[in-house]
């Protein structure tokens, strides 16, 4: 998504609202999109900086974390990243230790800032329900829908010890 700034860099102070919806949604392992990525924001001209702050709201697929059942989870964050709107690289290369980029011209383009933060804010441990008891690792059945034949034999190496002991009375 381009935003022209031709406006917004030339008035400190001037502020610029969008909103847009995602072309290109990122990709990533184990993770559907189900619902637009709907990007809502301001541009603020802060002197030398422009500040862009973004709310990103979508819908996604995943699986649980623990059973591989589909969970859907609603993704919502925002972000705020800064464009400078001089090239300061020359003289103050020390100045600043955050990397700036340096916006050109009269279009900002900020899909690429978009596209880096879902990807940073990509749910990793979804689990379908907060207990989700998982899968035997015996035979492989999903211990939601009901215990396995597996579960009387399954014992805790420390109490196997106890129960051989047992047996043995
Ligand atoms: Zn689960
Ligand atoms: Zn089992």
């Amino acid at each position: 998504m381009r935003i022209n700034i031709s406006d917004l860099r030339t008035d400190p102070g001037a502020q610029e609202n969008f909103e847009f919806r995602l072309e290109k949604l990122p990709e990533a392992d184990n993770i559907t999109f189900i619902e637009p990525v709907f990007v809502k924001g301001k541009l603020i001209n802060m002197g030398n900086i422009l500040e862009l702050t973004a709310l990103v709201t979508s819908k996604l697929v995943t699986t649980c974390y623990r059973c591989l059942d589909e969970v859907k989870y609603s993704l919502e964050f925002s972000f705020t990243e800064e464009y400078s709107l001089k090239d300061e690289t020359d003289e103050k290369a020390d100045y600043e230790d955050t990397k700036h980029i340096v916006c050109e011209g009269d279009w900002l383009d900020v899909s690429q800032a978009v596209q880096e933060n879902i990807l940073l804010n990509l749910p990793m441990r979804v689990l379908c329900q907060p207990d989700c008891p998982g899968i035997c690792p015996h035979c492989g059945k999903n211990l939601k829908d009901g215990p396995c034949q597996c579960d009387d034999r399954e014992i805790d190496p420390r109490l196997s010890i106890l129960a051989k002991l047992k047996q043995g009375e």
